[in-house]
């Protein structure tokens, strides 16, 4: 996506190795029409689709996943990362290992909000070493719903995620495919 891929050139930062910073518009402030931008193409890419409910972690998957929603007209549920006095029973859980954060995370789901007949888009920010989809897919397991897609705001080709989800056939569509950080910069798969 052009406009994505602009905007991670502008205002992307390349942390080290393989972290890319974009809390300009995606992880801290939010840019809507990107945003909705982004929803939009997530319909075009997945509109074949019976599509009921979106799946995705808090935070920074909601604001793409609630364009989504919108544009599919289906609910947005997130897995939340901390159990509370209103969220500890009936719960669906997996364990995640943050990419960024180096510690391991239980998320979960309320039973309540996804159910055997639910067909479901996986949508989040990144896709790196595929944990935090791989938690979400558990949990759509243990449910008996169905998985139709993985769709990812910024993939990073060079870690593991992608090869992870190509073996299970799952369809996974990303707005952006960085292949390296070199010197600082972003390289994109479709960059010439
Ligand atoms: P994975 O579970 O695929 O290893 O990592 C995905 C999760 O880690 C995303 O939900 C995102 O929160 C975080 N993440 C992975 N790589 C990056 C990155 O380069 N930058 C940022 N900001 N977050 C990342």
């Amino acid at each position: 996506m052009q406009q994505l891929e602009e905007k991670i050139r502008t205002e992307g930062q390349v942390l080290g190795d393989d972290v890319l910073k974009v809390d300009n518009f995606l992880n801290h402030q939010i840019d809507p029409e990107l945003m909705y931008a982004m929803g939009q193409e997530f319909y075009r890419l997945f509109q074949s689709k019976k599509i009921t409910k979106i799946l995705t972690v808090e935070s920074s998957g909601i604001a793409p996943a609630v364009m989504a929603g919108l544009i599919f007209k289906v609910p947005v549920v997130f897995a939340r990362k901390h159990k509370s006095l209103t969220l500890k029973d009936n719960l669906y859980t997996a364990t995640v290992y943050s990419f960024t954060k180096k510690v391991s995370n239980e998320i979960s789901i309320s039973k309540k909000f996804l159910d055997a007949d639910d067909h479901v888009l996986i949508i989040d920010d990144f896709l790196a070493n595929g944990q935090a989809v791989q938690g979400l897919m558990e949990i759509i397991d243990a449910a008996n719903a169905t998985l139709e897609g993985v769709g990812i705001v910024i993939e990073k080709t060079f870690q593991k995620g992608r090869q992870l989800l190509d073996e299970k056939g799952v369809q996974v569509e990303s707005l952006a495919r960085i292949k390296a950080f070199e010197n600082g910069q972003v390289v994109f798969v479709d960059d010439k």
